[in-house]
């Protein structure tokens, strides 16, 4: 799917295809780098990690481990409330592992934070996080990212593995929709 399959659903492209990839080549330079000799196990939470998961892992040098994870939030409509349920645990055992969480997005940093507590109690070597994109209000929750692609407005984006209504996941680019197609 690419901008001209959308119709006038397209309001404007926000990172395009190139700015994600250069970005992406960037971080994985940044990555390969701060963990020269050591074996990363990747941690991708679904489903919007996918894109970004995808992409950085085949841009790193050394034999990453992927593993996954899947939460629900609960909170009221859009807003994340922090509360988080595992819906689908990492299968690896963390204990001396070096961990790095792989996000899509963080906005209100949350469910991020929750998740962050849960993997330090593993026994983990180290955990840090890669967020191809953040928005202005994840900095109000005292969450120390690493390694951050874009900082973008408070805007909703979809595409790269965003959605909305689990559609536009699989747009090359992050962009946002026409207003027209939330009242649907
Ligand atoms: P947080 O706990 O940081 O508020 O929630 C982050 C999650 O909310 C992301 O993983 C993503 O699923 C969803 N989210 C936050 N902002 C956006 C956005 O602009 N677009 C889309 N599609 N999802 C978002
Ligand atoms: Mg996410
Ligand atoms: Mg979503």
């Amino acid at each position: 799917m690419d901008a001209a399959d959308m119709g006038d659903d397209l309001e404007r492209i926000l990172l395009s295809e190139e700015q994600l990839s250069s970005r992406l080549d960037e971080l994985a330079a940044q990555i390969d780098a701060d963990y020269a000799a050591k074996d990363v196990l990747l941690v991708g939470v679904l489903k919007g990690a996918v894109m970004v998961m995808a992409d950085l892992a085949r841009r790193l040098h050394g034999p990453v481990e992927m593993d996954w994870m899947a939460v629900s939030s609960y909170g009221s409509g859009t807003k994340s409330s922090g509360v988080v349920r595992i819906l689908k645990d990492l299968d690896a055992d963390l204990t001396g592992r070096h961990v790095l969480i792989v996000e899509d997005i963080i906005d209100s940093g949350l469910t991020l934070s929750w998740l962050l507590s849960n993997l330090r109690s593993r026994g983990p070597a180290s955990v840090e996080i890669a967020t191809m994109l953040r928005k202005p209000d994840a900095a109000k929750v005292e969450v120390d990212v690493r390694y951050v692609g874009f900082e973008i407005p408070n805007e909703f984006v979809v595409g790269y593995g965003l959605d909305y209504a689990e559609r536009y996941r699989n747009l090359p680019f992050v962009g946002t929709l026409a207003p027209h197609v939330y009242s649907h």
